[in-house]
């Protein structure tokens, strides 16, 4: 793997990046780390306005640990995937209390803190020497950038080494990750936009005049656990407005008014999974 398929990179991301992102107006590890669990499964468009809210109500751990639930999970709603608010609201009460972990070991001992957005915090936030962040858009570009070849043909530590020894001096490790997210996003899609990427002068990929694997584009949702998805979210929308506490015909009915577009909801076993799983996850009551 060369060093020099970063040959451009710094000159475009001054250029062009997104640096208006509100996320990146910011070190401060809570706001980082809203946007980060925000960003985990949802579009960069749609996150915008929620972290800006969030952000605003709770401008730190210790005021979203004191947050009612219920009043966190309403202004979730719309996001998706719940959970991560409720893990978010674990983590800020540790924080609040204990102050943030400055490792990567530490960090993952939070709830909901991965990998991924450990690395993230020191990177972006903390300004501590850390491997990576190694999200899906970096893993993409950099496997075919710097080794030609798709994230999964190549070994996570090589694909750390490939990042980490082609970083332009002329950008600090929090720059280097913008920039490699942004052509990840921008250019190395699934199906890549190499006309016009900034890296394609160096690029490994390119030279090998590659074309995207078959099995390289993301599994489509599985039917089934998209429908559960979504009774779950409209079990959780009841339960939100009766403050966090769903009873068992209140799910009912919730379940009857969707039940003609959305299988599960027919059935009274699914419904009762749905609501077991959602208080299993304590984002409701009872
Ligand atoms: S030149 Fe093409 S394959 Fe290479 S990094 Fe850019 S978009 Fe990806």
């Amino acid at each position: 793997m060369g060093t020099t398929w970063t040959a451009g990179l710094a000159r475009w991301y001054a250029a062009h990046g997104r640096h208006d992102l509100p996320w990146r107006q910011t070190q401060d590890p809570w706001a980082v780390l809203v946007s980060e669990v925000m960003l985990q499964q949802t579009q960069v468009t749609r996150v915008i306005p929620y972290w800006l809210d969030f952000t605003a109500r709770w401008p730190d751990p210790a005021s979203f640990a004191a947050a009612p639930r219920a009043d966190v999970l309403r202004a979730w709603q719309g996001l998706g995937y719940p959970r991560r608010a409720a893990a978010l609201l674990d983590t800020a009460a540790l924080v609040a209390a204990h102050g943030w972990p400055h490792d990567e070991a530490g960090l993952r001992s939070l709830p909901g803190i991965g990998r991924y957005t450990a690395r993230a915090l020191l990177t972006l936030a903390l300004g501590v020497p850390s491997a990576p962040p190694l999200d899906v858009n970096i893993s993409r570009v950099a496997a075919r950038a710097g080794a030609g070849a798709e994230p999964n043909e190549v070994p996570v530590s090589a694909l750390e080494q490939c990042i980490a020894g082609a970083r332009p001096r002329s950008l600090d490790p929090r720059r280097y990750t913008f920039a490699l997210f942004d052509a990840g996003a921008l250019y190395c899609r699934v199906t890549p936009a190499c006309d016009g990427c900034p890296l394609q002068r160096g690029c490994a990929w390119r030279r090998l005049g590659r074309a995207p694997a078959a099995g390289s584009t993301r599994r489509p949702l599985v039917p089934y656990a998209t429908s559960m998805r979504r009774l779950r979210g409209v079990l959780l929308a009841a339960a939100l407005r009766n403050d966090g506490d769903l009873t068992h015909e209140a799910a009912r009915t919730a379940a009857a008014l969707v039940a003609a577009t959305l299988p599960p909801a027919r059935d009274p076993a699914l419904i009762d999974q749905a609501v077991a799983s959602l208080r299993a996850d304590r984002l409701i009551g009872g």
